[in-house]
């Protein structure tokens, strides 16, 4: 059977059985999807034989790109070893334990102990529970609300999409989980330019002043609800999902003073922003945070095998194992030998090909200086760009910033043109998104921006 031929037998498969995520399943079954079929480097392959640069790294996941024989060997020789085995009933594996004992050597001192997870959903999942379960033995039960932020992303179990503050997600599927409260994100472009106290001589200022003005508004969430109610505050070093929200300056210094007056955890969702993505191992480390609790996933494994996990500071961790008992909680694949074989082995060769350092001190400079350049296209309202991630606001007069309207969904039109001409640049609204493998070089760099900058000609 020809290439095309077997594309489009699996486009018609896929179209009469496949239910996507996040996808309009009557939209697709009409449209039809694109077949990938291969990748090698920071690059796809379709059905048709199309390359594409991956501007997302998948899913903000796949870090060393596409062929890494080692994890392949790393996979390979433990599913020879040891295919499957649990963690529970006082069972473990080696692949569990080195990486168990890996991850707390590379997180920060006061980090020595991680929950495995299949997910970033399930980290967040088993980050709640943990967090009120710690209350709870403190003697303060009442400490249950989580304080999460609209617009941000934790995943979609009813955990973690109750923990996020998507809107439309709420929307669908019946009641969040109780107890979980979200205040305004640090969203500087869409919520804080032009608003506010503005200083007409600096950006910066009124950058600042908005940073601190969401913080105020954690401040006034916890005085509300009562300092002895709240049990944690959570968010994204950097939103991810949320469209590559960099906050103010001024952002995380605020949250930090005001969590130090009062007794309430926090937890910094590393997801996409650990293992290297802001140029730190984690980004927490590059806003100088010390969270209680960080939920990890997606570039543990550079996206080879599923795994997550919770990685929890000796606060919570002493308390749970001193004074907590059995703690009913875990899955199935917590650990699984395999994907943490693979994980062990990611972080080996981030640390041997000295990844982190080269996105802080070489790739995201240079990412940022190329990106920068895409400011004076007419489309353009803000580039902004920290380590290996980056993002556009679309706006439809430069002069003023005024936006499009929603219904032309002129960031959707954008991203399908760059997906058509060889480039993954992801669409959150008008907003486009990239955040490609840490293995990009300098000359992938300027081919991503080249791409993106045609994609914003035809799309103009
Ligand atoms: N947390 C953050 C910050 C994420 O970006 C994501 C996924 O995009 C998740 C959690 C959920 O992870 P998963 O899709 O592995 O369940």
């Amino acid at each position: 059977m020809a290439i095309n031929d077997a594309g489009e037998r699996l486009k018609a498969l896929d179209a009469r059985h496949h239910l996507h995520p996040f996808t309009d399943f009557k939209q697709l079954g009409e449209q039809g999807s694109r077949i990938i079929t291969g990748a090698s480097g920071v690059y796809i392959h379709d059905a048709d034989g199309q390359r594409i640069l991956d501007g997302m790294a998948g899913l903000w996941c796949v870090n060393l790109g596409y062929d890494q024989p080692e994890l392949v060997a790393a996979a390979s020789q433990q599913m020879t070893q040891l295919p499957y085995y649990n963690t529970f009933f006082k069972t473990a594996h080696p692949p569990a334990i080195e990486l168990a004992a890996e991850l707390c050597r590379l997180a920060p001192e006061h980090i020595n102990h991680v929950f495995f997870t299949g997910s970033g959903s399930e980290a967040n999942d088993s980050m709640l529970r943990m967090v009120r379960r710690f209350w709870a033995l403190k003697g303060k039960p009442e400490k249950q609300w989580i304080i999460a932020r609209e617009n941000g992303y934790h995943g979609s179990t009813v955990a973690g999409m109750s923990l996020g503050g998507m809107a439309p997600m709420h929307a669908q599927g019946g009641p969040c989980v109780p107890g979980i409260t979200h205040i305004r994100q640090p969203y500087w472009f869409a919520e804080g330019r032009g608003k506010g106290s503005e200083s007409p001589e600096s950006d910066t200022h009124s950058r600042d002043d908005f940073g601190r003005l969401c913080a105020e508004a954690l401040d006034a969430r916890i005085q509300e609800l009562g300092p002895d109610n709240v049990a944690a505050f959570l968010a994204e070093p950097v939103q991810g999902a949320g469209g590559a929200i960099m906050p103010p300056d001024s952002y995380w210094p605020a949250i930090k003073a005001v969590l130090a007056k009062y007794d309430i955890l926090l937890v910094v969702d590393e997801v996409i922003c650990g293992f290297g993505r802001l140029g730190e191992w984690f980004g927490s480390q590059h806003y100088d945070l010390k969270p209680d609790l960080m939920p990890i996933a997606k570039g543990l494994s550079s996206g080879y095998l599923p795994i997550g996990g919770v990685l929890v500071g000796d606060r919570v961790a002493d308390t749970l194992i001193e004074e907590g008992g059995e703690f009913f909680h875990g899955f199935t694949y917590s650990g699984h030998p395999v994907c943490a074989a693979v994980a062990l082995k990611t972080l080996e060769i981030m640390q041997r090909e000295d990844i982190v350092t080269r996105v802080r001190d070489d790739l995201g400079p240079y990412l940022a200086s190329r990106w920068a350049t895409l400011a004076d296209h007419p489309l353009v309202g803000e580039a902004r760009s920290l380590g290996l991630m980056g993002a556009l606001e679309l706006v439809a007069d430069k002069a003023s910033g005024e936006r499009f309207a929603t219904s032309l969904a002129v960031g959707n039109l954008c991203r399908d043109i760059c997906f058509e001409t060889g480039l993954v640049m992801r669409s959150v609204g008008d907003t486009m998104i990239i955040s490609p493998p840490l293995v990009i070089t300098h000359e992938q760099i300027d081919a991503l921006v080249s791409l993106a900058r045609a994609a914003l000609d035809e799309t103009a």
